[in-house]
């Protein structure tokens, strides 16, 4: 039996590389989510050719601007219609609009559209497909964050990236609590730095390297750790909630 997994922002950088790692793996229908159809389509295009003859698992696209609530509501759709419950969660998609911002100097806009993809949506994908993973007792839920928003690293650049990273580690614990005694797990995972259209072309990791940790995730066994925020397979803050009282 196929597990149905689902990543946000695949059409480019760690998204897509995700998808790659996971289908590798078999086991997993993954479906490449993008906001621009074309682009999603291109991908998918292309990273079956890369694949070919590598896996049998099925890719599929659907587009998802994950800040629509209508767009979340259909790819919800074609899950329930087509496959009954949703497995796996990979909240990906993010942006980074202040690169060089200061706390006091960037406008409320600025932080309103970051939290608005990098927190809020998150937590809409989590409101939407959590119960079809409830249904089933099975759900793996990577919130993908950034060293940038651990709390120790407070610092006055990126502001409102920082904050909407720091906001979804936060939600995560929450819904760790919330789904505590569950076979349902979220955890947060940083990818290190990275070389996408994100960051800079020095940066010391590839996207391979960068989706590792999140695929882990992703495939957690039964009994595993929720509320962890992570990176390279080890935990950055130690916030395990579901383990026995
Ligand atoms: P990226 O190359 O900029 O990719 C971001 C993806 O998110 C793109 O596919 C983009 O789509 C998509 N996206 C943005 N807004 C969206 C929306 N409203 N609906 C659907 N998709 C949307 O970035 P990346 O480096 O791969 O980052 C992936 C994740 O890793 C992000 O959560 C990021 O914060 C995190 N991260 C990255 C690094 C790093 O060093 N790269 C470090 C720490 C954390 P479009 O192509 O349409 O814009």
């Amino acid at each position: 039996m196929l597990r149905t997994a689902i990543v946000t922002g695949a059409n480019r950088g760690i998204g897509r590389e995700i998808v790659r790692q996971l289908a590798g793996l078999g086991g997993y229908r993954v479906i490449l989510t993008s906001r621009d159809e074309v682009k999603g389509r291109q991908a998918l295009a292309a990273l079956r050719q890369e694949m070919d003859g590598q896996t049998d698992a099925p890719i599929l696209y659907h587009q998802l601007d994950v800040t629509q609530p209508e767009s979340i509501q259909r790819l919800v759709d074609f899950v329930k219609d087509n496959y009954g419950f949703a497995d796996v969660l990979i909240n990906n998609a993010a942006i980074l609009i202040d690169p060089y911002g200061r706390i006091l100097e960037k406008p409320l806009e600025i932080y309103r559209a970051t939290l608005e993809t990098n927190t809020y949506s998150p937590l809409a994908m989590c409101q939407a497909f959590i119960p079809l993973m409830l249904e089933h007792n099975y759900g793996r839920v990577v919130n993908v964050s950034s060293g940038a928003g651990q709390i120790e690293n407070m610092v006055n650049d990126m502001p409102a990236y920082r904050l909407s990273k720091l906001a979804l580690n936060g939600l995560t614990l929450m819904l760790a609590d919330g789904l505590k005694g569950t076979n349902v797990l979220v955890n947060a995972v940083c990818p290190g730095w990275v070389r996408t259209e994100m960051t800079t072309p020095d940066a010391p990791r590839s996207v391979q390297e960068g989706a590792e940790g999140i695929v882990w995730l992703a495939t957690l066994p039964d009994g595993g750790p929720s509320g962890g925020f992570f990176r390279d397979k080890g935990l950055i803050m130690s916030n395990i909630l579901n383990q026995p009282d």
